[in-house]
């Protein structure tokens, strides 16, 4: 349910209306907007420590509520998820991102540029990726240490030793890290030393992961099922709201459809959709989207133009001895290329 407020409703009537949720143990989520405040109303906390899209929101509750100084309409939210949607919370999240070159801001109008090697491989690798990345414009490196693995004979990453050449790599170079977690047991490790822990395509209905990256507290980068409908990624994204973590940032990495001849079809109306049904920002992936090399250039100006908040793409200084990932991994001139035709477009299209 959401308390739309008038836009000339003062303090005290926003006041007013916490006061009566407070006294029924409900979760209030204010939404301070330049026009208007909207509060959100979750049910009461549970067992679990997480609040209930139910609870005790009943008819009598709302028709209470709008009977309040200060209050203009009083709504059901009427999609599955709740703090993940646009009308629980009109305004677009901003995630802030703390790190050692200055914070980054995914959501404004500066589209984030998130470039490394799809699996650290060596100090020499990640090194070479990372100033490369840096040196085109990036403020994020990739690069998994933890590595979900199709095959059980396929490289499962260097573990807490690619952690710590992430961690080299961030104070040589200022850019914030991502990368993947995969257990609910490691979340406190990795989050020791990423900026943004990543939960992939294979582990977005993993919901025990998602409550803990959740708890975490910090920014998450939550890619989309390779199955996944829209309607289920944005309750993924909710598991983590509903922690009390909002630095939620939604990754289309492309989904399985019939055609084999590119490893994933990136959905690219998902990019503007899901703009529209959230608030959260949005970025793509057209290494693993597209599987090609060829291709990854024009996905990724065509994900800016359709309103994208950000990129992950692939590099690496010698894609064709990559230990994973190699046939999508731009050689690090290509990315050089990309990086002056990504400011073209996102000039077009508003963005910086
Ligand atoms: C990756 O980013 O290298 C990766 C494994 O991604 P996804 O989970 O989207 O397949
Ligand atoms: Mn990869």
């Amino acid at each position: 349910m959401i308390v739309v407020m008038r836009r000339d409703a003062s303090a005290a009537d926003i006041e007013g209306v916490l006061a009566r949720l407070r006294e029924r143990a409900l979760t209030p989520h204010i939404s301070a907007g330049a026009e208007r405040t909207i509060i959100g109303i979750l049910g009461p906390v549970g067992a679990s420590g997480v609040a209930s899209a139910l609870g005790s929101i009943t008819p009598e509750l709302g028709a209470m509520l709008e009977g309040l100084d200060g209050v203009e309409q009083v709504l059901e939210v009427s999609k599955p998820y709740k703090l993940a949607s646009r009308e629980f919370h009109p305004e677009a999240t901003l995630v802030h991102v703390p790190s050692p070159g200055g914070e980054v801001v995914i959501g404004a109008s500066e589209v984030v540029m998130m470039a490394g090697p799809c699996t650290v491989e060596s100090e020499e690798q990640l090194m070479a990726a990372a100033h490369a990345a840096r040196a085109g414009g990036a403020t994020v490196l990739r690069g998994g240490a933890y590595k979900p693995s199709t095959s059980p004979y396929g490289f499962r990453g260097l573990g807490a030793a690619g952690l710590k050449l992430l961690a080299l790599a961030r104070q040589q170079t200022g850019l914030a890290v991502v990368t993947e977690v995969m257990t609910p047991a490691e979340v406190e490790l990795v989050a020791e030393y990423a900026d943004i822990l990543q939960i992939g395509a294979r582990n977005m209905q993993n919901y025990y992961l998602l409550d803990e990256v959740g708890r975490s507290g910090k920014p998450v980068l939550l890619k989309r099922g390779f199955s996944a409908t829209i309607e289920e990624w944005l309750l993924a994204a909710e598991y983590i709201l509903a922690q009390g973590n909002p630095n939620v940032i939604l990754c289309e990495r492309g989904i399985r459809t019939f055609e084999r001849m590119t490893r994933n079809t990136v959905d690219i109306n998902a990019v503007p959709l899901v703009k529209q049904l959230s608030h959260l920002p949005v970025v793509v992936d057209p290494s693993q989207g597209t599987g090609k090399r060829s291709l990854v250039a024009s996905v990724a100006l065509a994900a800016v133009a359709a309103g994208a908040d950000g990129l992950i793409v692939e590099i690496h200084p010698h894609p064709d001895a990559a230990v994973k990932d190699g046939a999508q991994s731009l050689h690090l001139a290509q990315y050089a290329e990309l990086m002056p035709r990504m400011r073209a477009v996102a000039a077009a299209v508003g963005r910086e």
